[in-house]
């Protein structure tokens, strides 16, 4: 049998899409035949294994990417197992010329990235990474003394700067054509992951969502023709679709963070009408959001399980009376307070939930509860197909107060208050709590608000009780 011809191998992790990827890209005009790789760990190292609702979108998506791969000619193999093992056996098997992978920026990603590829240049295969996740590189942002910036505004205007200097467009490649001769795809190989929970819960969440590159570059241009214009002053009413919900699409790589924000530069440069300039504005600013978050777990790689302001990890900083209970019925959406509770329902029902409502649900968790938002995290991490380390810690520890730059403690979320302004008519309450009886409300509302703030009190004394 003759030698198989050596492949270029591109390691697909949270970049599912073929426009703007840099390291398929570089694999495509290698002059090698190419071969797609993904490899799930079920129990990584760093102790971050994939959520449910996030695990079912990764399986639609990686579906996705198998036939979008199949009809450029390139077929995906799917691994199982220890990252790097898995690899190791990989590469013994299949000639590998050279390995290319977009880096992810997560601390335990980055420590397998760069076991995988020691490993892959102890066996002579030559390996080239690439950043792709954020607009810039973590490591490349810093104020001028050198350390991490804290706060978002002025993090926001260096990148800013930075990016008008140098731009983003080298980062973009257009869609690879299609093959001649193009491959069935076997849904079998995805399959192999056992992505998928054995109760089928997760089929509610296809009502909802359609993961897929070309489902994102759909939903993105409807975004721009339908809503962007508006976005800034509609992005906070959860009964209208006001945002893009392109979260998910966005942590998996179906579309490029700087795709996105090339494209709405260049619809700034264009629009005239300062309404519509401000909802671009604003829109990119969340995009800052995204980069902030990123650069926030880059030099502060603890932080999802530590917050941020060490006096929050102190005994007193945290109710410890019937969380159990608590937790629970926020969990389940029957607190009798109903903005959470429709907030916790929608998270439920469709594994996504409103950025203002998010908001007022983890407010409520951690300041009238007095639960730890860790707790909330965690349920966060397994009910949201967006699911990210670095946006769900950044969101819980802003909202909780702990972290950075945080929202000052004592401004704590009124749900009754934001429920009037955001949602005048109730249309969002009534669209996931029904008509039905709501359970009396778990606790008073300014009687919690008030023992939050003795016990912020006590915190910053540095007194525990
Ligand atoms: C407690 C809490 C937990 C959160 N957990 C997550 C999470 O796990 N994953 C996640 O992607 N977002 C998280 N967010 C941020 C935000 O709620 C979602 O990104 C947003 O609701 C997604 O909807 P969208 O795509 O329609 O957003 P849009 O309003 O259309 O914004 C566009 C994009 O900007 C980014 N973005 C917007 N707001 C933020 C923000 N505050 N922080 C970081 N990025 C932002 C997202 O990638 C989003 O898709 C959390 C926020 C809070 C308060």
């Amino acid at each position: 049998m003759p030698a198989e011809r050596p492949f270029a191998l591109v390691w697909f992790r949270r970049d599912l899409r073929l426009q703007d990827n840099p390291a398929l890209h570089a694999a495509l005009v290698s002059g090698h035949p190419v071969l797609a790789l993904y490899i799930h760990d079920p129990r990584p190292a760093d102790g971050w294994a994939l959520g449910g609702a996030n695990r079912w979108y990764l399986h639609q998506s990686l579906l996705a990417l198998q036939q979008d791969l199949a009809e450029i000619g390139v077929p995906l193999a799917c691994l199982k197992g220890d990252a790097e093992g898995e690899m190791k056996g990989f590469l013994t098997r299949r000639a590998v010329a050279k390995l290319y992978c977009n880096r992810v920026v997560e601390p335990g990603q980055g420590e397998v990235e760069a076991d995988l590829c020691a490993l892959a240049e102890r066996g002579r295969i030559e390996v080239e990474t690439f950043h792709d996740d954020s607009l810039l590189p973590p490591e490349r942002v810093a104020k001028k003394d050198g350390t991490p910036y804290k706060v978002f505004t002025p993090f926001w205007r260096h990148v800013s700067d930075l990016l008008q200097r140098n731009g983003v467009e080298q980062r973009l490649f257009p869609r690879p054509r299609p093959a001649a001769d193009p491959l069935p795809a076997d849904p079998l190989e995805v399959e192999k992951l056992g992505l998928l929970d054995a109760h089928p819960w997760h089929r509610k969440l296809q009502a909802y969502w359609s993961p897929g590159e070309s489902s994102a570059l759909k939903a993105f241009s409807r975004f721009l023709q339908e809503r962007i214009d508006g976005y800034d002053d509609w992005r906070d009413f959860p009964a209208r679709q006001g945002t893009s919900r392109l979260s998910a699409a966005l942590h998996f790589g179906e579309l490029s963070a700087a795709r996105l924000y090339a494209v709405c530069q260049g619809r700034l440069a264009h629009k005239a009408d300062e309404g519509a300039r401000a909802g671009i504005r604003r829109f990119l600013a969340e995009i800052g959001w995204r980069e902030f978050s990123r650069h926030l777990l880059h030099a502060y790689p603890r932080s999802p399980a530590i917050s941020l302001n060490g006096r929050f990890e102190r005994p007193g900083a945290w109710a410890q009376d019937h969380n159990d209970r608590r937790l629970r019925a926020w969990q389940r959406g029957e607190t009798g307070i109903p903005l959470v509770d429709a907030g916790m329902r929608e998270l439920w029902e469709s594994g996504w939930m409103h950025n203002r409502v998010r908001m007022v649900a983890a407010s409520f968790l951690t300041k009238n509860l007095g639960i730890h938002w860790r707790q909330g995290a965690a349920w966060f991490w397994d009910t949201l197909v967006d699911a990210d380390l670095a946006s769900n810690t950044l969101g819980w520890q802003w909202v909780a107060g702990c972290g950075t730059d945080a929202a000052p403690y004592y401004r704590i979320f009124n749900p009754q208050l934001q429920a009037r302004k955001f949602d005048p008519a109730g249309e969002y309450i009534r669209r996931w709590l029904g008509d039905g009886i709501e359970p009396a409300p778990l606790v008073d509302l300014g009687a919690s608000r008030d023992r939050a703030l003795q016990r912020y009190q006590a915190v910053i004394r540095g007194a525990s009780g």
